[in-house]
């Protein structure tokens, strides 16, 4: 085995250079995404844990360059589902399809304060289900008020570590805040959720080496990486987008380094190739993130092109994803899959 894969497969520790040098080269892909694929073997296990997907407002006052959501783009109809409408669907993930974590994602939406957002939480939490966040930038304040509601994690990517990127790409956001925001939710209790988004323009190999450092420094509970894919309604729409194969390498990479987190096969692998998530949970994934927003709302949740479409439950049994994650040898998990730490 190639020494540095070696080393990070048993002691988990890379250093920038070496990170950076695995990434420059593609002749070590297969024997990266193997040793990813043991150590998860390893450290969580066999089992795939589901997370049902609702998406319940696209509203946001944000106007990130890279996003289909973002304010100025006139091209969605703009939706926001009711308290009911989101009870309905966490208690159909978690009766009907036995799913038992619900994530709630949206745009920045300022109709839903602090109140609203911790009614919907108690509510949704009377249902026995882990309930995670994806709710965008908060005050330490709310952060702890979810945690207090019943919350058990937050998702909120860095995007990227490269600050000067960031703040071309998100006007009007600072990247120190979001960097408050990851202590904050770590700080309240809830489990934190990063990642970051690979291809971005002008990003480079050294930025994403930085990334992967930056999660191990943030001491992520789980790490969602998929390739950015350009939305043709937003000013990234001529830029060339992320590959799937240096995703799955970074990801590989966050599994030797962080070996006992959650990592979902993101839908955004999968919307670049028919078989995406599939080879991101063979190369160190262990969790997937059906989607049961309904249709009519899904379609205008587009953060890139073509994501609606993908990774939606289809039937009231899961028997499609259930014969996916057969045909590699793997199982659903019936745990709330929290972090268990192992290092
Ligand atoms: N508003 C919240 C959550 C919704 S966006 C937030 O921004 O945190 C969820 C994630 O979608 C973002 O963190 C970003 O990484 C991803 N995303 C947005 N636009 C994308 C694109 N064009 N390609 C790939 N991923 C994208
Ligand atoms: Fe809004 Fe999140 Fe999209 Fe940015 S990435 S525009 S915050 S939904």
């Amino acid at each position: 085995m190639n020494n540095l894969i070696k080393k990070a497969a048993l002691t988990h520790e890379l250093n920038h250079e070496e990170i950076l040098e695995i990434l420059s080269s593609n002749d070590l892909n297969s024997e990266l995404f193997l040793a990813a694929d043991k150590i998860r073997q390893e450290y969580v296990g066999d089992k795939i844990h589901l997370r049902g997907l609702i998406e319940f407002s696209n509203i946001c006052r944000n106007n990130c360059l890279y996003c289909g959501l973002r304010r100025d783009n006139r091209n969605i109809t703009r939706y926001r589902l009711s308290s009911d409408e989101i009870f309905n669907l966490a208690e159909y993930a978690r009766n009907k399809l036995g799913l038992k974590t619900v994530v709630l994602q949206s745009g920045e939406d300022m109709y839903f304060t602090k109140e609203i957002m911790c009614s919907i939480i108690a509510r949704l939490k009377t249902l026995d289900i882990a309930l995670t966040l994806s709710i965008g930038e908060k005050s330490t304040e709310e952060y702890a008020a979810y945690r207090q509601a019943g919350a058990d994690r937050f998702l909120l990517r860095i995007e990227t570590t490269d600050k000067d990127l960031y703040h071309r790409l998100d006007p009007d956001m600072s990247w120190d805040n979001r960097r408050r925001c990851l202590k904050d939710i770590g700080l309240s209790g809830l489990e934190i959720g990063s990642g970051v988004m690979v291809g971005l323009p002008e990003q480079t190999l050294s930025s994403l080496a930085d990334d992967i450092l930056f999660f191990k420094a943030i001491n992520a509970d789980m790490i969602g990486i998929g390739p950015f894919i350009p939305h043709p309604d937003t000013p990234l729409k001529n830029c060339q987008g992320g590959d799937l194969e240096l995703s799955l390498k970074v990801m590989a990479l966050t599994r030797l380094l962080l070996p006992d987190i959650n990592i979902p096969a993101t839908t955004a692998m999968e919307t670049l190739a028919p078989n995406g998530q599939l080879m991101a949970l063979q190369s160190g994934a262990n969790v997937i993130m059906p989607n049961i927003t309904l249709a009519e709302y899904r379609k205008n949740y587009e953060l890139y092109p073509g994501k609606s479409a993908t990774n939606c439950v289809k039937d009231d049994n899961l028997s499609e994803l259930n014969n996916k994650i057969a045909s590699i040898g793997r199982k659903i998990s019936s745990d709330y899959g929290f972090h268990h730490k192992v290092l």
